[in-house]
């Protein structure tokens, strides 16, 4: 069932965003070479004690996962494309890193990534993270009252696909609220003019994930959470909670 959200509750939904974008933005500025994954929860971590914010993340055990999740960001090194779980690794010069982060405010849940590089980038991987936040932009675009949830999907499938990128099956977007993962899908590929028409006042997160190779395979890690490529090539994963109005889509996880 997909809950439509008041004005009010999305402004509620706004200020959650935001502890996620400060995190992110935090997070980002300390990933340098040498700080530890687990470094970066932490500092994503205060983040939330400072703004008496809860963590959707820490704890949380979906159907597949045999472990509740011990962190609250999922931090995916390389060829690591989500969930990640942070641990002691180094941060090293050229590391593609992707951090996933959730807040709930009041009641409220905010969900975002970013993909960056630590260090000195090597151009291939410039490529697939500018790809990625073309693919969200092009999702976010999509995401306007008259328009179905197959738009979205096609449009980020599009600008994924004609840069030769592949995309991980079985993962994608989803409605967000009260909860984290809320109906209805939103998936990174699909045809246009199909799938739920979106309304004033569904929120959703859109999340593209790349595979550099231009393959689709990937695979779960022993530890029951992380997604690898199964051909080893690099990934990006990029994300924001995005409110749908009748003015046009309002990003609530945007960063200043
Ligand atoms: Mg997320
Ligand atoms: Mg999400």
């Amino acid at each position: 069932m997909v809950e439509l959200k008041t004005d009010t509750s999305i402004d509620a939904m706004y200020e959650a965003g935001q502890v996620v974008a400060r995190a992110l933005t935090a997070v980002r500025e300390a990933a340098h070479v040498g700080v530890s994954l687990l470094e970066l929860d932490e500092l994503a971590h205060d983040v939330l004690r400072a703004a008496g914010a809860g963590s959707p993340f820490l704890g949380y055990r979906p159907s597949f996962a045999p472990t509740p999740f011990p962190a609250v960001v999922c931090a995916s090194v390389n060829d690591a494309i989500v969930h990640g779980i942070p641990d002691g690794y180094r941060l090293r010069d050229g590391d593609l890193v992707s951090i996933d982060f959730g807040a709930k405010l009041a009641g409220w849940a905010g969900d975002s990534a970013i993909s960056f590089i630590v260090g000195k980038p090597r151009p291939a991987d410039v490529r697939l993270i500018d790809t990625a936040e073309r693919a969200l932009a092009a999702g976010i675009a999509a995401a306007v009252v008259g328009n179905r949830v197959g738009d979205i999907a096609h449009a980020i499938g599009t600008v994924c696909r004609t840069a030769g990128y592949g995309i991980p099956q079985g993962f994608g977007g989803h409605g967000i609220g009260r909860q984290m993962h809320e109906d209805p899908a939103i998936p990174n590929e699909g045809r246009p003019g199909r799938g739920l028409p979106l309304r004033h006042g569904m929120a959703i997160a859109i999340e593209p994930m790349l595979i550099a190779s231009g393959k689709d395979g990937y695979h779960e890690a022993p530890d029951g959470w992380t997604l690898r490529t199964n051909d080893g090539s690099r990934a990006a994963h990029v994300e924001h909670t995005v409110a749908i109005t009748e003015a046009g889509p309002r990003v609530l996880t945007e960063r200043h």
